[in-house]
């Protein structure tokens, strides 16, 4: 069983995992742009009830997605590190930014969404397929 382990870039937030990843990939969504500094955001998909948060307390933005659900991003409110999302759509599933990951390694891409979203500089993994779109 993998353990996901990880935080903040300050260190405020720390979580721990032992699950099984349900999907891994990048999402190419406007949003995503915006909380990533620019390319697609890169995510783990792990059930929720097994992240558990070791320190610190996130701090929750919420707004619907072009999809039109409710979808919660979590942030440390010290340094500003997007550490988690949650869509209304599948509360069961969390998905934890690959870049607070203690060992990124652990990440394998599995695929795209949102790639209509995605300016002509983001790169494609050709081997990749496209996940669904409404998975956010
Ligand atoms: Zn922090």
């Amino acid at each position: 069983m993998p353990k996901f382990e990880g935080g903040c870039l300050c260190g405020a937030v720390r979580y721990i995992c032992e699950a099984e990843p349900s999907a891994q990939g990048a999402c190419h969504c406007r949003d995503c742009q915006s909380v990533s500094g620019g390319g697609p955001a890169h995510s783990t998909m792990l059930p929720t009830d097994s992240v558990q948060i070791t320190q610190g307390a996130p701090v929750v933005y919420a707004k619907l997605s072009k999809a039109g659900n409710r979808v919660s991003r979590f942030f440390c409110a010290s340094c500003g590190t997007h550490l988690f999302l949650r869509s209304a759509a599948h509360p069961d599933r969390t998905a934890v930014s690959v870049g607070t990951l203690d060992e990124p390694a652990l990440y394998t891409p599995h695929g795209h969404a949102w790639v209509e979203s995605a300016p002509r500089w983001h790169r494609l993994e050709a081997d990749l397929s496209r996940l669904l779109r409404d998975a956010a």
